[in-house]
């Protein structure tokens, strides 16, 4: 594995431990303080000290420390480049962990090899063949069945969740203070998940306080696509009523699942194009996590518009691109951005579960 420094090489070495980041961090705990020792840590490389310690998840990735750095050392970056790394470390396997963490270049295979199984597939099944139907008459499930779509995506949410729990267990087995916890799993988590889901932490955030609200929108609007999809599922079982027409309830729930993830995705990403560099800069793993999450809900959209308002063959074309970016989105789970759902409330959960108090 890279070591921290040859991920950050000019900044780290700028820093010369004044502990202004430490004291500005509004997330820093008085019985565990962050970044300042992480910057130290980081200067002598001892990598295996950082891939272990617990409070590079409690940062939010706000940019205060890093905007009033007197060195310029950039604190808030170097902090998320040891969370990428800890991801990387903790992939199972290990490949799949450096083709996503080399997102600058991997992405067009990342999307281009899921894309053309998706093609391979339905040109076994149906020669890719296009309903001749009017606009507003297409049912995907004749193109792309749904026993087709089980066989696809049952198996890889299998291996998510298999590789997920791996390098979890890993995660949870190497922080620090393991000896130290206390109390049960289910009841510390319970808090942890109330934190995330009010956004408390992210809302102490001052320098770039505008990517609260836009990772807000995108939690809780991936929530509602996970209830639109299940009633989905009760509407073409038990109601034997599919597909919806657009003015369903059940669709409409979908549609609100949309708004918010659009809303959330447009928001960080005017918070990326934002051209102030004092507020840190994303790296190519955050821009393709953000790029694949729009790619997922825009072709989304455009799939429900399509039956309605495109030509059958253009409306397919847009349905299978979805159907690939769903396929990257789902195994990037462990292995990108997405694993922070993971490793950071794993985290918070060890935080109360060892006493450390969060601010
Ligand atoms: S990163 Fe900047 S603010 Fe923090 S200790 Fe180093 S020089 Fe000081
Ligand atoms: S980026 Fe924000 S949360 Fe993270 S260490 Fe700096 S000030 Fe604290």
């Amino acid at each position: 594995m890279n070591r921290v420094e040859d991920v950050f090489p000019e900044s780290v070495y700028r820093c010369y431990q004044c502990a202004t980041c430490s004291a500005v961090c509004e997330l820093s705990p008085d019985d565990l303080p962050f970044p300042r020792r992480q910057m130290l840590l980081a200067q002598w490389g001892q990598d295996e000290k950082l891939l272990s310690d617990p409070a590079v998840w409690f940062c939010h990735f706000c940019n205060d420390c890093t905007v009033r750095c007197p060195r310029d050392a950039r604190p808030g970056e170097v902090l998320q480049g040891i969370r990428s790394r800890i991801i990387e470390k903790q992939s199972v396997p290990r490949w799949l962990g450096r083709l996503f963490g080399t997102a600058r270049w991997s992405w067009v295979l990342l999307l281009g090899a899921p894309l053309l199984l998706w093609l391979a597939i339905l040109y076994a099944v149906n020669g890719l063949a296009v309903p001749d139907v009017p606009a507003g008459k297409l049912n995907y499930g004749e193109v792309v069945p749904h026993w087709l779509l089980y066989l696809v995506f049952f198996p890889l949410a299998g291996f998510v969740v298999a590789v997920t729990a791996m390098g979890a267990s890993k995660f949870w087995t190497s922080l620090q203070g393991a000896e130290r916890r206390r109390g049960s799993f289910l009841a510390n988590l319970a808090p942890v998940l109330w934190e995330i889901a009010t956004h408390r932490r992210f809302g102490k955030c001052r320098a770039a306080s505008g990517r609260k609200w836009g990772h807000f929108w995108l939690v809780w609007g991936f929530v509602a696509a996970l209830v639109a999809t299940t009633l989905a599922v009760v509407a073409l079982y038990a109601l034997d009523h599919y597909p919806l027409e657009l003015t369903h309830p059940f669709k409409w729930v979908g549609n609100i699942a949309a708004v918010m993830l659009v809303v959330g995705g447009l928001l960080i990403l005017g918070e990326r194009l934002k051209e102030d560099s004092s507020l840190g800069n994303s790296t190519a793993v955050d821009n393709f996590f953000l790029a694949l999450v729009l790619v997922v809900v825009f072709s989304g959209v455009l799939t429900e518009l399509g039956r309605f308002a495109f030509r059958p063959g253009l409306a397919v074309g847009i349905y299978v691109i979805h159907l690939a970016s769903i396929f990257t989105l789902f195994l990037s789970l462990p292995y990108s951005k997405f694993a922070h759902i993971v490793y950071r409330t794993l985290a918070m959960v060890h935080e109360r579960m060892t006493g450390i108090q969060p601010k």
